[in-house]
């Protein structure tokens, strides 16, 4: 396992084999924070090469239907084994290709590595339930089976994370897997398929595909074969994706986009908040669906801690991850760094008072990379798009509320639903924002971000639609419930409902 020089080319995964692309097309892999740098060449794949690699998980599937659930596990313990080995390699290359910190990119792989974990054992207790029947001498049972190959559609902010959170479930569940990672970063894709490989995977079980989403995504959608699909993106692909696969009746989850507000109460521990505020906010540059997009402060504590976010944000080092000491990396693109600089110039624009940041850094550290300054807005009103719409890079706007009741109001006071958190050391308050944030995850105390492999993760309105990923529910989703009715009497049913 390596990470591929610059002029190496990679190959698409189909049916066990590495094939090139019907479009003998390839797209460089850039360092978003030195873009001289260049981490190989990946396939521009099109509708061919996913109908290829659809054509090779329809025809694993019943061979993988049909090994049993720890056999499978075994595979994946292996995979697991293989990656555990290689952390400090798949770290660099998620830092390089992505951009985040090396210590986030590494503590990225191992969060991936314990989903991979934790599914392993998943193989042994893909379990139903036995329940009562209204008939005597009948046995009564659900069955999980898995509903047939699937197709995977990954964003690049958790190059490695993600595409793992998605693979280790359906492939525990006896799916077989097209998988297509996002196009700015494939190298972590690459080697988690890799791993698989070399771990046993049957060939067709695990089949990966490079290239615009456009072309390789409507081709997965519209195949009959294709049974499900998982996508996490933003809302536009991902509602886009949702009508097309829905019309044809099968199972779709999206998980997409975040405006996650910490709400700060005035009884809040301020060292505790700032803490969790910066982490949240600029950590991965902002560029975590879980981010912390918004705080909303009441007024006692209100300037002391805009002081203090003020104080720590300028002090964040930006720069090239894989250098000690950088605590803040790059937007991934141009298109995220014009994102980032449109929303600073819209919040300006729409009144919001600039505290920190604001601005492209252009220094000889930076100006090969695409780096924004860690930015904070103050005066952020209700309904303006910083309050509101996802910029996803370390663009962090503070609203005022009157007392908790207001805060939550504000809080809830946007289309999306992911996470969302308070600091408060009233017992009564955080139970009432329990109750009614209105998000899928939530904090008391703790930053916005984070995820366990056990635990359930996505969000509600608009960020989410249909099961959660992760723990039990995350390879639920890959299976189909059978109902079982057994019965042992021999004779004609004697219930007085039937
Ligand atoms: P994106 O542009 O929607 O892309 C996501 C994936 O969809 C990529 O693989 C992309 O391929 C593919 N795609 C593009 N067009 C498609 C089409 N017509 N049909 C099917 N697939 C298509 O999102 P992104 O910019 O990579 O990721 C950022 C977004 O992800 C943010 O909104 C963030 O909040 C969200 N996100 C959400 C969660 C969550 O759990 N809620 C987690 C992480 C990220 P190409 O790369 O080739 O375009």
């Amino acid at each position: 396992m390596r990470i591929p020089n610059s002029d190496e080319r990679r190959q698409n995964l189909i049916g066990g084999a590495w094939v090139p692309p019907s479009t003998d097309k390839y797209d460089p892999c850039t360092n978003p924070a030195d873009t001289r740098e260049v981490l190989g060449l990946f396939p521009k794949s099109g509708a061919a090469d996913a109908k290829e690699a659809v054509d090779a998980a329809a025809k694993a599937f019943p061979g993988w239907a049909a090994t049993p659930g720890p056999e499978r596990g075994r595979i994946l313990s292996r995979a697991y084994a293989i990656l555990k080995a290689n952390v400090d390699l798949v770290a660099e290359a998620l830092c390089r290709e992505e951009g985040k910190v090396f210590g986030e990119a590494k503590g990225e792989v191992l969060r991936g590595l314990n989903i991979l974990e934790f599914y392993t054992g998943e193989g042994f207790r893909q379990h139903g339930k036995t329940l009562p029947s209204e008939m005597r001498s009948t046995l009564c049972f659900t069955l999980r089976q898995p509903v047939g190959p699937v197709a995977l559609i990954t964003p690049w902010n958790f190059p490695f994370a993600i595409p793992m959170w998605k693979t280790a479930p359906a492939l525990i569940a006896g799916c077989t897997v097209v998988l297509k990672p996002a196009s700015l970063t494939p190298v972590c894709a690459h080697l988690i398929a890799e791993a698989f490989l070399e771990a046993g995977l049957p060939p067709g079980v695990l089949n990966l595909v490079t290239g615009p989403g456009g072309a390789i995504g409507d081709t997965l959608a519209d195949d009959p074969r294709i049974k499900a699909v998982s996508f996490t993106g933003s809302n536009e692909i991902g509602l886009r994706l949702y009508q097309r696969v829905a019309a044809r009746g099968v199972k779709v989850t999206l998980e997409m986009g975040g405006k996650n507000p910490v709400i700060v109460l005035d009884d809040a521990d301020l060292d505790l908040a700032v803490e969790g505020i910066v982490q949240g906010a600029f950590g991965s540059t902002g560029q975590r669906c879980t981010a912390t997009s918004r705080v909303v402060t009441t007024p006692r504590i209100a300037n002391d801690l805009t002081e203090a976010l003020v104080e720590r944000a300028r002090k964040l080092r930006v720069g090239n991850g894989m250098q000690q000491g950088v605590q803040m990396g790059p937007a991934v693109d141009p298109g995220q760094l014009r994102t980032d600089l449109d929303a600073i110039a819209q919040a300006r624009s729409e009144g919001a008072r600039l505290l920190c940041g604001g601005e492209r850094l252009s220094s000889a550290e930076h100006e090969r990379g695409f780096f924004v300054a860690p930015t904070i807005f103050d005066q952020v009103q209700p309904g303006t798009k910083l309050a509101t719409e996802e910029v996803f890079g370390p663009v962090l706007a503070v609203q005022q509320a009157r007392d908790g009741e207001e805060a939550l109001r504000l809080a809830n006071d946007v289309a999306f639903g992911l996470t969302a958190s308070i600091y408060t050391r009233d017992y009564f308050q955080a139970m009432r924002f329990v109750e009614r944030a209105e998000v899928g995850m939530l904090h008391v105390n703790q930053p916005t971000v984070g995820g366990e492999a056990q635990l359930p993760f996505g969000g509600i309105k608009a960020t989410g639609v249909g099961e959660k990923e992760m723990a039990e529910e995350g390879a639920n989703f890959f299976t189909h419930l059978k109902t079982v009715w057994l019965d042992y009497t021999g004779s004609k049913r004697t219930s007085n409902i039937y």
